[in-house]
């Protein structure tokens, strides 16, 4: 089985490591026959000979400029855009985590800050507002779908961005990725998935006597796609919803192969 490192510098590794506990707990239950066997390997990255273990990585949430900036004393900034945009190995990242594997993010007051890369895509950060300001919103997911049916994820937004703008050119612009065979379009940034407009927002953490101010906050994209990396705005590690830590391994295991490398 592949090493999934989860990158533990700042923010919600513990949780990530967690969600993908149970993931495969629950894969070795509901697919024995393919999971059964499997040897886990689900390891803290804080120095790039850790990196250099791990077949597949999750950024958590946090702060990004503080990942960043552990990342580059801890002389791992390098040898993470190596990983993602080099070696092409499966990189997803959470809140925090999208903004370090964005091309380009809006100033901040300091004048910017270092990313990993990865998606051409330029994130807006703190997007919704303050911290007072998080919700939870169901997200709609069409790859979780057992059924083909809509599958709400719920969506934990907490000073999260959004993705302002695809950089590359001619992206698929279908939610929930369209199925492309072509290699020219696997390169293309997907979308996975949209926040609805606001007014249809539920479950906010605060108050939803704002709902009816309806700035067009419609189409927010808050999970793209770009080959080997994902990106979500939200946190599915602050749920105890598996399913994308179960797709996430599915995922990996497609590209990596049962068998850990040697
Ligand atoms: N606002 C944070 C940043 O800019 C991200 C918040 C989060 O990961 N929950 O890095």
């Amino acid at each position: 089985f592949p090493t999934v490192g989860v990158l533990a510098l700042q923010g919600g590794f513990h949780e990530h490591l967690s969600l993908l506990h149970k993931a495969f707990a629950h894969l070795k239950v509901s697919q024995p026959a393919k999971w059964q066997q499997q040897t886990p390997s689900f390891i803290e990255v804080r120095n790039p000979a850790e990196l250099s273990r791990c077949d597949s990585l999750i950024i958590p949430g946090g702060e990004s400029t503080t990942i960043a900036f552990i990342a580059a004393q801890s002389g791992l900034l390098e040898p993470l855009r190596q990983f993602v945009k080099v070696d092409r190995k499966p990189t997803w990242g959470t809140c925090a985590g999208l903004i370090l594997l964005s091309e380009e993010a809006n100033a901040t007051k300091k004048g910017g800050q270092e990313l990993i890369g990865g998606l051409s895509v330029r994130v807006q950060r703190n997007h919704f507002g303050r911290q007072v300001e998080s919700f939870i919103a169901d997200v709609d997911l069409p790859f979780l779908a057992q059924d083909g049916g809509p599958a709400p994820f719920p969506g934990v937004f907490i000073r999260a961005p959004i993705v302002e703008q695809i950089l590359s050119s001619n992206p698929s612009e279908v939610p929930g990725g369209s199925q492309t065979t072509s290699s020219d379009s696997a390169d293309r940034v997907q979308v996975l998935a949209v926040l609805p407009d606001r007014t249809k927002r539920v479950r906010n953490l605060k108050d939803v006597g704002d709902a009816a101010d309806t700035e067009n906050k419609a189409n927010d994209i808050v999970a793209v796609r770009q080959r080997n990396v994902v990106g979500t705005s939200f946190h599915p590690e602050l749920t105890d919803d598996i399913r994308m830590h179960v797709w996430w391994l599915e995922e990996v295991i497609k590209v990596c192969g049962p068998a850990s490398p040697q």
